[in-house]
């Protein structure tokens, strides 16, 4: 037996040998689910499957590759040089990302047209907006419903597969008087991208099923893969999991794993219920589970055990670590948000005194904007950080206005890329964009029919400029650099009429062309970054330098399946978690719950939730208008106890030698002073 699985537990070892009858793994956080999953990658490489049969499904691009770049680790351990290829050859990816890279490929068996594009949500709801302005919905004496809501109705429907008028019923009673407006809206939003030769998100799924149902492309594509393997099966939905029995109609090849404990991702449409289902669909399905957890010491698991013991529903699985050593995680009260800022940055840079990079140590929040103080803060203290989550460098204005040149270039009949980027010159509204739009497909999209047109007096210079760089671009074969630095220098001076700050817009501009050369051509950077956005430019300027060391923050959406050191979970209030968007039904409030224990579950060695007890409102300028918050009611006191509570105040014990006896906080000035600050 080759030494790699010496490694594993003797569970672990079953899943990984696994034959070719379907297989189930469903365990908690830490077990070593993803470990399993590269394990078998390369077990499966190594007993002679071709790389190129095994399709791997994961819930990000970067979760694929670090997976595949693991299972080279196991492969290289296994077989010394045997010269054996490896596994960058093993077709992975999001199911967006597969889906698309299939359809361009097999597309056209389905009558799609090859260049088409790909509308990311923000697109989709533009469209959306034109639309449901056009049909003259907006205009309606009762409120119907915003682009984003249509957006989310239309979106859902697809992706659980089911009817308008049970989704309605079910998850927007509020918008039922809106059934017929809506279905003619979403009929004409299905009929304009096609019209556009546009796909967004949803439609790759759809797509991709179809492909699968097509009695020739399907069979061909069916019969691609030998193994199919998909991590984080939990946050999958209906139309994913309708994919997957079309890839292995009688589950031979396939292993799925998950947790049902940690589905967070029901606000799209993803279903536990996909978990449940696999053993009616596959009556011969394997159900391996996992209970020892590898990531946490046993004090960190004996608290998040109590904290998703308060769900009402889930599959029983008690972890257990042999990692005995080790603090209790910390709640720790802060004062307010400056104080939490404070505690943060001064603990993970105690951490790295001690020896624990920065880059093992990550801060948690609900919301995006969570961490905006504490970013200001690192900033300002030059302390190095990167963020996952929440508004990505290429949704910002700027950059996808850039974006909608070289989208418009590639496909001249994209008219929401056309009504992004005619406006930015000025004298033309969003009228004189749509008839400038209409003219270019009636031309089935010639460029050329752009020089006819008599621009108003202010662009008539610009005009003419602006049909020749796209033109140009249009059939340019230079490098994609050399074309965003055209459509930079072309654009720069509208960005300084369009934008405030258009200095450090500007600077993004200049990193964007730098990172354009890193891909092979415009449709391949249109696609990938668009399915995939990057947080950051650090994000595409590939992996960091060795020395580089940077603190991660992150939603707790993004930080699915990591783990970092000491694990820091701020804004533990009520009202951030659980959201006060998300606590209008008791199923909503149970995924709260489990985002929390996704985020507790991070930890290895230390953990550190933080409340604010005060939040300032700095709405009409700076003020002392502030309100108190509680902490979250998922810490209630059988599940506190399981930490050790303390204050900022406190100075740790193991600095100061002294044994704060339980119960008794000792308390500083400046405790008192906050307690009578509290009495008004
Ligand atoms: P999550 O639910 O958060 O996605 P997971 O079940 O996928 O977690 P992994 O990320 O695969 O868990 O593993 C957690 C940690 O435990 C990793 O650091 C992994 O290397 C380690 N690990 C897994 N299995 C073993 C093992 N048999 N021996 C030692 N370490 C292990
Ligand atoms: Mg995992």
């Amino acid at each position: 037996m080759p030494s790699i699985l010496d490694h594993l537990n003797p569970q672990q070892r079953e899943a990984v040998t696994h034959g070719r009858g379907p297989l189930l793994v469903v365990a908690g956080a830490g077990t070593g689910k993803t470990a399993t999953l590269v394990h078998r990658v390369a077990w499966l490489i190594a007993e002679g499957t071709e790389p190129a049969r095994i399709l791997l499904l994961t819930f990000t691009r970067r979760a694929a590759a670090e997976m595949l770049r693991r299972a080279d680790g196991v492969l290289r351990e296994m077989e010394t040089a045997t010269g054996r290829p490896r596994s960058s050859r093993v077709v992975s990816g999001t199911f967006h990302a597969v889906a698309t890279r299939l359809l361009r490929r097999y597309g056209k068996a389905i009558g799609l047209p090859e260049g088409f594009s790909i509308h990311d949500r923000t697109d989709s709801e533009d469209l959306m907006n034109v639309l449901r302005t056009s049909l003259d919905l907006a205009k309606t004496d009762r409120r119907f419903p915003k682009k984003g809501t249509c957006m989310n109705i239309y979106s859902r429907c697809v992706n659980s597969r089911a009817k308008l008028e049970e989704m309605l019923a079910q998850h927007y009673p509020w918008c039922k008087q809106w059934e017929a407006e809506l279905k003619k809206l979403f009929d004409a939003y299905v009929d304009r991208k096609e019209a556009q030769a546009v796909l967004d998100y949803d439609d790759l799924l759809v797509f991709w099923h179809a492909l699968l149902d097509d009695p020739t492309a399907g069979r061909r594509l069916g019969e691609q893969f030998d193994c199919v393997l998909v991590d984080e099966y939990q946050d999958t939905n209906r139309l994913q999991a309708e994919i997957l029995y079309r890839l292995c109609p009688d589950g031979q090849g396939l292993t799925v794993v998950g947790d049902d404990a940690q589905s967070i991702y029901s606000f799209r449409a993803a279903t536990v219920r996909n978990i449940l289902e696999l053993p009616e669909r596959y009556p011969d399905l394997s159900v391996l589970t996992l209970e020892q957890n590898y990531r946490s010491t046993q004090p960190i698991l004996q608290a998040t055990n109590r904290v998703i013991g308060l769900a009402q529903e889930r599959y029983r699985k008690e972890l257990w670590s042999d990692r005995s050593e080790g603090e209790r995680p910390a709640m720790v009260t802060c004062e307010d948000e400056d104080d939490q800022t404070e505690y943060v940055i001064r603990r993970v840079l105690e951490h790295r005194e001690s020896g624990v990079d920065l880059r093992r140590q990550a801060v948690l929040f609900r919301a995006s904007h969570h961490s905006m103080t504490l970013e200001a803060e690192l900033s300002r203290r030059n302390i190095p950080f990167h963020k996952y989550g929440g508004l990505k460098f290429v949704e910002t204005a700027h950059i996808k206005d850039l974006m909608a040149f070289l989208r418009l270039a590639e496909n001249p009949l994209d008219q929401v890329a056309g009504a992004r980027l005619l406006p930015l010159l000025p004298g033309i509204g969003p009228g004189r964009a749509r008839s400038l739009m209409e003219r270019l497909h009636a031309s089935g999209g010639d460029f050329s029919v752009w020089r006819k047109w008599k621009p108003p007096e202010a662009c008539h210079k610009r005009w003419p400029a602006m049909v020749e760089l796209l033109a140009g671009l249009a059939k340019s074969k230079a490098a994609l650099a050399d074309q965003v630095h055209q459509v930079r220098t072309f654009y720069t001076p509208l960005l300084e009429e369009n934008y405030d700050n258009a200095k450090p817009r500007a600077r993004d501009l200049e990193q964007l062309e730098q990172i354009a050369a890193r891909y092979r051509d415009r449709r391949t950077m249109l696609a990938e970054i668009t399915l995939d956005p990057p947080s950051s430019t650090q994000d595409l300027a590939g992996p960091p330098r060795k020395d580089d060391d940077f603190l991660v923050l992150s939603t707790i959406h993004s930080a699915k399946g990591l783990e970092w050191d000491a694990v820091y979970v701020i804004h533990a209030a009520d009202g951030n978690i659980p959201s006060d968007m998300a606590t209008d039904s008791p199923e909503q409030i149970e995924e709260e719950l489990r985002l929390f224990y996704v985020a507790l579950t991070r930890a290895k060695n230390w953990l550190y939730v933080t409340c604010p007890l005060r939040y300032y409102h700095h709405s009409f300028g700076r003020s002392d208008i502030h309100s108190y918050a509680q902490p979250t009611r998922f810490l209630p006191q059988d599940v506190a106890e399981r930490f050790f509570n303390r204050t900022t105040t406190d100075v740790p014990r193991e600095e100061d030698g002294l044994d704060p006896s339980p119960g008794s906080a000792r308390l500083s000035s400046r405790d008192i002073r906050r307690q009578t600050k509290r009495l008004w």
